[in-house]
């Protein structure tokens, strides 16, 4: 079957009221931008608050379900028929061969939807659905009407043309990233900061990213890894802008003018300023982590409380209370974790203390950052001015 269009339903963002423009025109955008990558044309547009994407030119079908499968805001996914010859025996004739072709196993039940939303049309829709359903079941016999739990709800709406679509097909939920703010997700090579910002942009947000890597003790191939996962997560959230700081002189100054067990704590205290401080520079408004309660000794509770007292923005945790398993699970459905367990060292664990401090007093932690006292800010300035920028489009 060639659908030549799609009709968009989208849940949330019905129910923000005289904003719901706003939110119809972010998810119609996004729409553009996923379609882009899809060989073929399309235009989406919205008609009597329904977004509809309709193809121009031929496409492949899965690539366009998959492309708009990762657009945030999307519920369902319908493709259509469109027919624009509105004659009622022309209708039933359509329809008897989409229910052949869609539905090849005809054991099922079904029922018959009908709007009709132009009024000049000659037939009223409970006729409408009585007659179609007629049609369908003299077509094929083994089929039975069920109204109140069909298997199939053949849907006919009568426009300007006739829509028909029976299938849905889910879409990623979440709101259109755009509607919601910006903010920086603090990204490492590992599994859980890519699940963080995919849920934080599910949520409407759009992401720029900040990774710390510490050269020569961190590779080229670390940091083209963290790239890739930008790339993966910008297939959901869009481009995502990453910057790319030189930590290692602070780190190797920490090293030197610290007790070793608090070297984690302090340096996790420095990510959160100068995660802070690039934000806020490019219009940012909080920060996201992958911290998930008690994971390492850097996530207990004393450790999370510590690294957020730096942190005058709010700190987005969307995995504070998984299991790694649970966040094992979503990596994998967004496509990041095969990236993710490629072995490439982190610049946390090359300075790592052998028993790091889980229960950190914040007391000691301050009065340890007042060693650093002579060259930090200096230090950070100099981290944030040499920062670079890669652009990071889905991959
Ligand atoms: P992840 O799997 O996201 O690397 P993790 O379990 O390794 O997390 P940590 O290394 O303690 O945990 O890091 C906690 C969080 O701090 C990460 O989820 C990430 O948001 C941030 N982070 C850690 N290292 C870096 C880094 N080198 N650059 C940017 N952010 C980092
Ligand atoms: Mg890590």
């Amino acid at each position: 079957m060639v659908y030549q269009s799609f009709l968009i339903k989208y849940a949330e963002i019905g129910t923000k009221g005289k904003n719901r423009y706003l939110f119809e025109d972010a998810l119609i955008h996004q729409i553009k931008n996923a379609l882009k990558r899809v060989d073929g044309s399309f235009v989406a547009s919205k008609e009597s608050g329904r977004i509809y994407v309709q193809a121009i030119s031929e496409y492949d079908y899965d690539e366009v379900i998959e492309a708009l499968q990762r657009v945030f805001g999307i519920a369902w996914i319908c493709p259509m028929l469109q027919i624009q010859d509105k004659d009622f025996e022309n209708l039933k004739k359509t329809l008897v061969s989409y229910v052949d072709e869609v539905y090849p196993d005809k054991n099922f039940t079904f029922k018959v939807e009908s709007r009709r939303a132009d009024k000049q049309y000659p037939v009223h829709s409970e006729q409408m659905n009585r007659d179609l359903g007629e049609v369908i079941l003299k077509a094929f016999p083994e089929t039975k009407v069920n109204v109140h739990k069909p298997d199939v709800l053949l849907r006919v709406e009568v426009r300007k043309v006739v829509n028909l679509y029976s299938l849905m097909i889910p879409g990623p939920g979440g709101m259109p990233v755009g509607t919601n703010g910006k903010a920086m997700l603090l990204l490492s090579g590992g599994i859980d900061s890519p699940v963080a910002g995919y849920m934080i942009a599910k949520r409407g947000v759009k992401i720029d990213a900040v990774y710390f890597h510490a050269p020569p003790y961190t590779s080229e191939r670390a940091k083209q890894k963290v790239v890739d996962l930008a790339k993966q997560v910008a297939r959901y959230s869009g481009p995502i802008p990453l910057h790319v700081v030189n930590f290692t002189d602070i780190q190797l100054y920490i090293y030197d003018k610290c007790p070793h067990e608090e070297l984690t704590i302090l340096m996790r205290r420095y990510m959160m300023r100068i995660a802070q401080e690039i934000a806020e520079k490019n219009g940012g408004l909080a920060l996201i982590t992958g911290e998930s309660i008690g994971q390492v000794a850097s996530q207990t509770v004393q450790s999370l409380a510590s690294t957020n007292e730096v942190c005058f923005m709010p700190v987005f945790r969307p995995l504070i209370g998984f299991d790694k398993q649970e966040i094992v699970d979503i990596s994998q459905k967004i496509g990041t974790f095969e990236t993710s367990i490629q072995p490439y060292e982190d610049c946390c664990t090359i300075f790592v203390a052998k028993h790091p401090v889980i229960k950190p007093n914040l007391e000691r932690i301050r009065k340890s950052e007042e060693h650093l006292e002579e060259k930090i800010q200096e230090m950070v300035q100099t981290a944030i001015e040499t920062a670079e920028m890669i652009w990071c489009d889905e991959g």
